[in-house]
């Protein structure tokens, strides 16, 4: 091959370079190791590139600037890999600039020496085509044999790095890893190949073709296997960032390790151990008996536990076993939640929900209050009419089925005497009084009403008219026997009452009632006092005792 054609070949090997560079210098923003794959592509291009122009051109000032141009790429290649390495191995590394300080140190060294004439001999002792030979011939001196060997460190180094992170590396990323180990090995090997080559007299030096592969390679892992682009976080990392408390105990409940979050915790439930070492310590010891005897009384839920370890901090907590690859076990990993907010955010919701309930009770007391009120009357605490009519219309049905349902309207007999002579206070007292007899004598399933002013009414379901006639007699005669001390005067009253029964489906409520009035009625016309059926039922009474109606009204 003619050197022109060998420059063609190093241009081509430059564009790939360089191309490579460029697609891993698009993703500088994501990791470091970026930077570092397109500084070393863009060394290989450079590199590619003053071999294309050696040959191509071959001038003396090209041979003058080779050397020195040569050598700035080689270290950049060299210091890019280590770079790459390190971001790779360790993907929380970032490159401080003592570091790069450091790896400038020996490139520019020999960069420089290799510019000066004093110094050039000892970098490259001398290049040009010789004789016959078209080709530019290279002897390098002793300078660039010791700058070999130390890239070949350095480049060891980082293999070394990139090798162990690809053994324990999973899946895509030991994937991405390999390639570009692979791909880095090729040029590496293409270099020590020319190197040997030309000690043995071959005068073109072949690295940038390999550089061709390693690029082809290196951008196909960027372009199809997200190098670069997928950038693992390492686990450490994450578990220090984590803000659960992670404490890793061995078999003997041991504390090998804790995160930062874990020793924040600790340093709150514990304040006496700020500041202690707490790995090598048994777990139970750090953090308290009593928080350990508290999570061992809870019951385990959905694999966590969930307890107040003390007054007002509330811990989740839950544990796995940790085991080798072979099942051996390694302990346990803790994993420690501060759950205090949520607990008292849902103890805020339960009180608030007990006084909710606690005021739908209030409410439902006051509803069946009010309307138990509206049924009632104010005075003597018997039922309203408005009661009296449903419970009538209630009984007329329960009547039907037990065939008859008795009404009693009882009367005081001049109460508006009372009234006038004693006060209206003191009628109260014997409306109350009458009320308390009428009360007295009900029986379970009877409505005692107070109808308005003094009548009263008794719904008596179930009882035959001779039943409620008995009843109407003893109600009569209690009541008579009823004495009210007003201002140093007894008090007593006689009531009348008319009595009607309905049979079985028989009248309407209404009818019954009017009825028994009527009955009333009579009762009040014939002399009152007494108790009177409804016409045509009336019933054999023994007589009442006669009392004349004004003596009565004075308890005399
Ligand atoms: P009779 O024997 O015919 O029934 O005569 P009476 O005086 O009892 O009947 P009347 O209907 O003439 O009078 C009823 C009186 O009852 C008139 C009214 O002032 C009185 N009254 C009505 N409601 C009340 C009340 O709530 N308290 C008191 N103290 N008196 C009342
Ligand atoms: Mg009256
Ligand atoms: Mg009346």
């Amino acid at each position: 091959m003619s050197p022109q054609q060998w420059a063609l070949l190093f241009a081509s090997a430059a564009v790939v370079a360089l191309v490579t560079a460029g697609l891993a210098w698009q993703r500088r923003e994501r990791t470091p190791a970026a930077t570092a794959l397109a500084a070393t592509m863009a060394g290989a291009a450079g590199w590619s590139a003053v071999d294309a122009v050696l040959h191509g051109l071959a001038s003396d000032a090209v041979r003058m600037l080779y050397p020195p141009l040569l050598l700035a790429a080689v270290g950049v290649i060299v210091a890019g890999i280590h770079t790459l390495s390190r971001a790779v191995a360790d993907p929380s590394w970032r490159p401080t600039r003592r570091r790069f300080t450091l790896l400038a140190v020996e490139p520019v060294l020999l960069v420089v020496a290799a510019s000066l004439p004093a110094t050039r001999e000892l970098v490259i002792v001398g290049h040009g085509a010789t004789g016959s030979d078209p080709f530019e011939s290279i002897t390098l001196g002793p300078l660039f044999e010791a700058h070999t060997v130390y890239s070949y460190v350095l480049i060891a180094e980082a293999y070394w790095h990139l090798g162990r992170r690809w053994r324990n590396a999973t899946g895509i990323f030991r994937r991405q890893i390999g390639v570009l180990l692979g791909a880095g090995v090729i040029s590496t090997a293409g270099n020590a190949t020319a190197l040997a080559l030309q000690t043995a007299g071959q005068v073109v030096d072949v690295t940038p073709l390999f550089f061709v592969v390693t690029g082809l390679i290196n951008c196909w892992a960027l372009l199809r296997l997200g190098l670069l682009r997928l950038v693992p976080v390492a686990r450490d990392q994450v578990v220090d960032t984590v803000p659960d408390a992670v404490l890793v105990v061995d078999p003997a409940g041991i504390l090998i390790d804790l995160n930062p979050a874990a020793g924040r915790l600790l340093a709150r439930l514990r304040t006496h151990l700020r500041g202690q070492e707490l790995v090598g310590r048994p777990l139970a010891d750090i953090a308290g008996q009593h928080a350990v005897a508290v999570l061992d009384r809870t019951e385990r839920l959905d694999g966590h536990r969930v307890a107040e370890v003390r007054r007002g901090l509330w811990l989740d907590v839950r544990d796995a076993a940790v085991s080798d690859s072979r099942g051996r076990a390694l302990g346990r990993i803790v994993v420690v939640r501060d759950v205090s907010e949520q607990q008292a955010r849902q103890a805020a919701v339960e009180q608030l929900n007990s006084r909710l309930e606690e005021q739908v009770r209030e409410i439902e007391r006051l509803r069946a209050e009010l309307a138990e009120e509206a049924v009632r009357d104010p005075l003597t605490g018997l039922h309203n009419r408005r009661q009296l009519d449903r419970a009538l219309a209630a009984d007329r049905r329960v009547g039907a089925v037990d065939g008859e349902l008795s009404v009693v309207v009882v009367d005081i007999d001049h109460f508006k005497a009372v009234n006038d002579r004693f006060g209206h206070a003191a009628g109260d007292d014997v409306l109350r009084a009458v009320a308390g007899v009428l009360r007295r004598t009900a029986r379970d399933g009877d409505t005692v009403a107070r109808m308005g002013g003094e009548e009263f009414v008794l719904v008596l379901p179930g009882v035959p008219l001779e039943r409620a006639v008995e009843r109407a007699e003893q109600i009569r005669r209690s009541c008579a026997l009823l004495r009210h001390e007003v201002d140093g005067e007894m008090v007593s009253v006689s009531v009348s009452a008319g009595v009607a029964t309905g049979p079985a489906g028989g009248v309407a409520s209404d009818r019954l009632l009017e009825a028994a009035d009527r009955a009333l009625y009579t009762a009040k016309a014939s002399g009152r006092d007494r108790v009177v059926a409804a016409p045509g039922r009336r019933v054999a009474l023994p007589s009442p005792t006669p009392v004349r109606s004004q003596e009565l009204v004075h308890g005399r």
